[in-house]
């Protein structure tokens, strides 16, 4: 049974910093959410608000539209994994799967059952009699996952759970929790400051920086209609270039920038003329020599990166503005650094986000 995990404008400071400031969001039943932002933007503090460990200054917490501020860490129901682990080293698998079976006061048969069942699912099973310390950290992070899991929780809250792995069993594990949630369907919330693990496990994501959320929703919404300059480049790679909007028509934006006018039709925010913009553009949106009539301009390839699955290059334009773009396939090597080539901008794939002022 999982349940739906609503934040209305929760606060948390630690003397003057304001960890977590005002944020409010609800989390669907069964949802697998990301809490995604660099470090110190307070995703670890507001995981610990929703587990109980810390309560918000202001604000409230709802489980299914039932209040929990004050309802103590181990009455929510909850399962957490660590980056560390936070295992007893010296007990086996079993013991350290056990453990949170027992203080429920469960049976020894209906505990075996359990256990022996989430061991399954962690694909763990064979190693039921094993010390800890004698696991690999793949494999405690596995049984890490398995003593969370193994209660039954109503929301799993995951803090980086994958920080410490290499990167191949980083990426067999994110396949494993995600083919873990979709079979159990408990709304999950995982904090990371990884991008791709976000992008390619999310069902939404919230992106945060300093306490607040910049934008919430799908990986394909936020990846390709970033709506602040922070999210474009937190999230992905991209390309900025900066200008005034000229003129306004219906469904489109002309954009007076130091390369030449550009032409946007991907406008999610309302502009007036002079407004100052910075145009996102993603290197994988922009095409060489394709002799479209909006959006083109002559550069120098100035760098060429092969990196066998694709190659990057970087352009200057007007010999004072760079901009990276990406091919994939390359299989001959047709162009050499030096080389003029003509670049076109889809209208699409030019998202002008508002410049926020700094006062
Ligand atoms: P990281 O990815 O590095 O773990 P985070 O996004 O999880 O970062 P938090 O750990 O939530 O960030 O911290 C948010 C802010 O609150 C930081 O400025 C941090 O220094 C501060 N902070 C967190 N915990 C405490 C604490 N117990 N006492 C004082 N300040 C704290």
């Amino acid at each position: 049974m999982s349940v739906a995990v609503e934040l209305d404008q929760i606060t948390k400071s630690f003397d003057t910093t304001f960890a977590v400031n005002n944020v409010s969001l609800t989390i669907e039943p069964g949802e697998l959410f990301f809490l995604l932002g660099p470090s110190g933007c307070g995703k670890s503090t507001l995981l610990r608000v929703i587990a109980g460990f810390y309560r918000p200054d202001a604000g409230i917490l709802r489980f299914d539209g039932a209040e929990m501020n004050s309802v103590p860490p181990h009455q929510r129901n909850t399962g957490m994994v660590f980056q560390n682990y936070a295992l007893w080293p010296h007990m086996t698998v079993e013991q350290n799967v056990d453990y949170g079976l027992k203080l429920r006061k469960l049976e020894k048969q209906e505990r075996q059952k359990k256990i022996d069942s989430v061991l399954d699912l962690v694909q763990m099973r064979e190693y039921h009699d094993r010390p800890v310390n004698t696991l690999s950290g793949g494999q405690q992070q596995r049984i890490a996952l398995a003593r969370a899991l193994v209660i039954e929780p109503s929301v799993l809250l995951l803090d980086e759970p994958l920080s410490n792995l290499d990167a191949a069993l980083r990426q067999n594990l994110r396949n494993e929790i995600r083919e873990i949630h979709s079979r159990t369907q408990i709304t999950t919330i995982y904090v990371t400051h990884d991008q791709v693990e976000a992008i390619s496990m999310a069902t939404r994501m919230a992106i945060m920086k300093d306490g607040v959320f910049v934008q919430t929703g799908a990986p394909r919404e936020v990846y390709q209609f970033p709506t602040d300059p922070f999210v474009a480049s937190f999230v992905g790679e991209t390309n900025f270039i900066t200008g005034n909007i000229q003129e306004i028509s219906n469904g489109s934006v002309m954009i007076d920038t130091p390369i030449g006018i550009l032409r946007s039709e991907c406008i999610y925010h309302d502009f007036t003329p002079g407004q100052e913009v910075s145009c996102s553009i993603r290197p994988e949106t922009i095409q060489l020599n394709q002799n479209d009539n909006v959006n083109q301009f002559d550069a120098t390839l100035s760098h060429i990166t092969y990196l066998g699955r694709v190659e990057e290059y970087e352009l200057m334009i007007a010999d004072q503005h760079s901009i990276r773009t990406v091919q994939y396939n390359p299989q001959t090597n047709l162009k050499s650094e030096g080389d003029i080539v003509n670049l076109s901008i889809p209208p699409q794939a030019i998202v002008p986000l508002p410049i926020e002022n700094a006062d």
